[in-house]
């Protein structure tokens, strides 16, 4: 198949074009890469009305073979690997060993869900009754997506709505939708017209399928302050929703580390996807005692990683994705300028760059109150913060709507647990970071989401309970 030329919709097992289109570019030299369909209202119904039809038939399709069409999704995307893995670095910007881990995560997800199922439970079973809840799926689901991992991000949504027995619609971000559009295009070999489409377009699309009766959840991934929009669009039709949202994930990084030793960890807990990530370590507090040195040696390292084109071999971070995420970058970058902040590394954006290339940036010790410590810069812009006592740290820490991630990083272990069972986060990781698995969910807590992903518990959230109970012995 070819991947570079192309992008058309799959509605109904149909590719399809769109009367209008937009443009997609490369963000590592702003040039157009491609031009997709920008959906009408009328296609969209046509997507919603294809998947309803569809879902008469995959929901009563045995579980079995819809498991084995989720394997087959993975199949199809490793098979394709590297086609795959050249579009993403595109469309993307992620440098290659990025773009691999999220394709060939993508594929394991596939792989991993479609082992998974949910059993009935039976409640009551004494000869005279029998009471069962069982899982029923609940419809089309809407899965509305964001740009810096957006296939893997996808799969966490495609593979368990399948397996549960949902048709699905995935609009990706106008930002990335290249991948989303080839992937459904592949999967038209196997899976029945309609179970899976892709939509692309605007935010407008986003808002056509929350408020859309036809659809029975929307999946999302994105801004908290746009999943509060979807929340309340879905609320028209009270649809199923999960929502994964912003954060402003801490470290917290203890007296006994060694400072050259800790200092790549940390830089890549922050840096990772050029801190393009939800769980980006985004406040580093380092007690008092290491901090100059943990801050040296961050400077030290910093200095050895490659910033740009992805398709470089030697890039090790790439650009900022999209025009309107590096001026907000830039923009947290001169408020620190404005606020008189220093700069440890970084600090200086070369703006005739040919791509939205920013600099790692590391801001010393700025106050707790800052915009780069209390917002979601979402860009390479780490604020390196100091602490004393554990309980006002732990405060800090916890001082945020946001409540996705944190991370502890130290020797004792028992300070180490007793910090991290303090920290309000959906997920606390432990001298590690960002371990994700398909059997760990995964949500976040306060304005971070609504409902979690991955595991049996995330499977569950594309089903309905549905209690069954059956008089045994009926006196008729
Ligand atoms: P975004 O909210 O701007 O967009 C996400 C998606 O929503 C896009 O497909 C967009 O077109 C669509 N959209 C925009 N407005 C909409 C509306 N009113 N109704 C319906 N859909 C609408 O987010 P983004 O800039 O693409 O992604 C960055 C954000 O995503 C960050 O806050 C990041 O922390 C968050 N994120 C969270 C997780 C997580 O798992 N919690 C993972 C990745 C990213």
């Amino acid at each position: 198949m070819d991947f570079d030329t192309n992008y058309r919709m799959t509605i109904g097992g149909d590719l399809v074009d769109a009367p209008a289109s937009f443009a997609v570019l490369n963000p590592a030299t702003r040039e157009r890469i491609a031009e997709v369909p920008d959906a009408g209202k009328a296609q969209f119904a046509a997507a919603v009305s294809a998947a309803r039809t569809a879902f008469k038939s995959w929901s009563l399709t045995p579980l079995a073979e819809r498991q084995a069409a989720v394997h087959r999704i993975g199949q199809a995307i490793e098979a394709n690997a590297e086609s795959f893995v050249a579009l993403l670095t595109r469309e993307q910007g992620k440098p290659r060993p990025g773009a691999q881990w999220e394709i060939l995560g993508a594929a394991h997800w596939c792989r991993a869900v479609a082992g998974q199922s949910l059993a009935d439970e039976v409640l009551v079973d004494d000869g005279d009754r029998r009471v069962v809840t069982r899982r029923t799926p609940l419809g089309v689901v809407g899965a509305i997506t964001p740009w810096n991992f957006p296939v893997l991000l996808s799969i966490w949504k495609i593979a368990p709505a399948l397996v549960a027995g949902n048709t699905i619609i995935v609009k990706p971000s106008p930002f990335t939708p290249l991948c989303m559009l080839k992937l459904a295009e592949l999967c038209r070999e196997f899976l029945p017209p309609g179970v899976f489409s892709a939509v692309t377009g605007g935010d407008d699309l986003g808002k056509w399928m929350t408020a859309h009766p036809g659809i029975d959840k929307i999946a999302f991934t994105g801004h908290t302050e746009t999943g509060k929009h979807v929340m309340r669009s879905a609320a028209g039709t009270l649809k199923r929703l999960t929502l994964e949202l912003g954060g402003n994930d801490p470290a917290i990084v203890l007296p006994d580390v060694d400072p050259k030793a800790i200092a790549p960890q940390l830089f890549w807990a922050s840096f990772q996807n050029n801190a393009q990530f939800c769980n980006a370590t985004k406040r580093l507090y380092v007690h008092e005692s290491i901090y100059d040195e943990v801050l040296a040696e961050l400077v030290a390292y910093t200095k050895t990683v490659k910033v740009g084109n992805g398709a470089d071999p030697d890039s090790m971070l790439g650009p900022i994705q999209n025009g309107p995420q590096y001026e907000k970058v830039c923009e947290y970058i001169d408020d620190c300028i404005t606020q008189g902040y220093r700069f440890a590394g970084g600090g200086r954006v070369d703006r005739d760059a040919p791509g939205w290339f920013v600099p790692v940036t590391l801001v010393d010790n700025p106050p707790e109150d800052s915009r780069i410590v209390a917002e979601e810069p979402f860009g390479p812009v780490l604020p390196v913060l100091k602490w004393r006592d554990e309980a006002d740290v732990v405060a800090r820490a916890n001082a945020t709507r946001y409540g996705l991630g944190a991370s502890v990083w130290g020797r004792d272990l028992d300070v180490v647990q007793r910090i991290a069972e303090r920290l309000e986060a959906g997920t606390v990781w432990c001298n590690e970071i960002h371990q994700y698995s398909p059997d760990q969910p995964f949500g976040g807590h306060k304005e971070s989401g609504l409902g979690c992903e991955n595991a049996l518990d995330g499977l569950a959230e594309y089903t309905n309970w549905q209690t069954l109970t059956l008089n045994v012995k009926p006196a008729f």
